[in-house]
């Protein structure tokens, strides 16, 4: 289950929240080993963090179920 899953940022280590590792696997595939933190996502991805939290919020809303409560 996501809720329970601990999972850290490879590149600085913080713990992500369970959004944050939603969008890992929505952006990365189910399967991917690498997890990031927002802050550090952006900045791979040359966006900004509020870029990202608005993807969040658009995955939750077109019902992606990685997103669910
Ligand atoms: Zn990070």
């Amino acid at each position: 289950m996501i809720g329970t899953e601990m999972i850290n940022c490879e590149v600085c280590g913080g713990r992500l929240i369970r959004d944050e590792i939603a969008l890992n696997k929505k952006l990365n595939g189910l399967e991917t080993e690498e997890f990031l933190c927002l802050e550090c996502m952006a900045e791979e991805f040359g966006v900004t963090v509020e870029d990202l939290e608005n993807r969040i919020e658009y995955f939750k809303e077109s019902g992606c179920t990685l997103f669910e409560d």
